[in-house]
């Protein structure tokens, strides 16, 4: 076993993963109260104290509401890209003061290793400045973590394959937007290539990239009012039968809770 990663939070109203190794502990993005990731923390066992760092995907509210009061209170190391940080600074009346020490730049498609755990992100296409994705690597093993995906391009495909474990997008599903009460314009965000990713497509991304090593996929940022758990589930269960795929004890698919931890996986 290399990795531990469980989600604490995982939906349009928040999102706050963990994953850790023997020596490492990170969080990656910090977008409920500090009280909620402590809280999270302390059901898988760990204590805030042995965080090692939080890893910043961008600077929506969802995914960096915490983040301040995580940094203060335990003057923890926080990742993100320049240009996010130029977001985050601007915001810090909602986040916020982050203690200079505790700010590190990250620079995308560069592998920064963190005690035993190597890191990399990317650029993915979605309506913040400059949002990335991450793979995180421990010897043979690969964990990615992909939501806030307007649409799945090449470089996201190629970064998901291989993965051992992944945590993707599966945030509507198109019907239900369509007819649901979002007005116009937010229909035309979460639809547009820089939006979210709907069901189906993350169901076509699973039965696409997936090999005999992929352990388990699990679905996350689920819409509150678009979607719910069982039909993601059953969207990409589906597609994956119409291919063959089955699922079992070495591979599995789960949907992430909206709020409060999801299972723990060891991969
Ligand atoms: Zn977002
Ligand atoms: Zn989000």
């Amino acid at each position: 076993m290399e990795f531990r990663f469980s989600t604490i939070a995982s939906g349009s109203s928040g999102n706050c993963i963990y994953l850790g190794s023997e020596k490492t502990h990170l969080l990656i993005d910090a977008g409920i109260s500090g009280k909620k990731v402590e809280r999270g923390l302390q059901t898988i066992g760990i204590d805030p104290h042995e965080l090692d760092g939080i890893f910043i995907t961008h600077e929506h509210l969802d995914h960096i509401k915490g983040v301040g009061v995580l940094a203060r209170r335990y003057g923890l190391p926080i990742y993100a890209t320049r240009l996010t940080w130029n977001e985050m600074d601007r915001m810090n009346s909602v986040v916020g003061e982050i203690p200079k020490e505790c700010k590190y730049v990250i620079e995308k498609n560069k592998e920064m290793v963190l005690n035993d755990i190597i890191i990399q992100s990317y650029g993915i296409p979605h309506d913040a400045v400059d949002p990335v994705a991450y793979n995180f690597y421990k010897n043979r093993k690969k964990v990615s973590i992909a939501t806030d995906l307007g649409h799945i391009n090449d470089t996201i495909e190629k970064n998901l394959d291989d993965s051992n474990l992944i945590l993707l997008e599966a945030n509507h599903d198109i019907d239900m937007l369509e007819v649901g009460s979002y007005p116009y314009f937010l229909k035309q965000r979460i639809l547009s290539d820089r939006g979210h990713l709907c069901n189906e497509v993350a169901a076509q991304i699973i039965t696409k990239l997936y090999h005999s090593k992929l352990e388990a996929v699990i679905l996350g940022h689920l819409s509150r009012e678009n979607n719910f758990p069982a039909l993601a589930y059953q969207t990409v269960y589906n597609e994956l039968m119409a291919s063959n795929i089955e699922l079992s004890s070495s591979f599995q698919l789960k949907v992430a809770e909206r709020e409060g931890v999801t299972d723990v996986y060891h991969v």
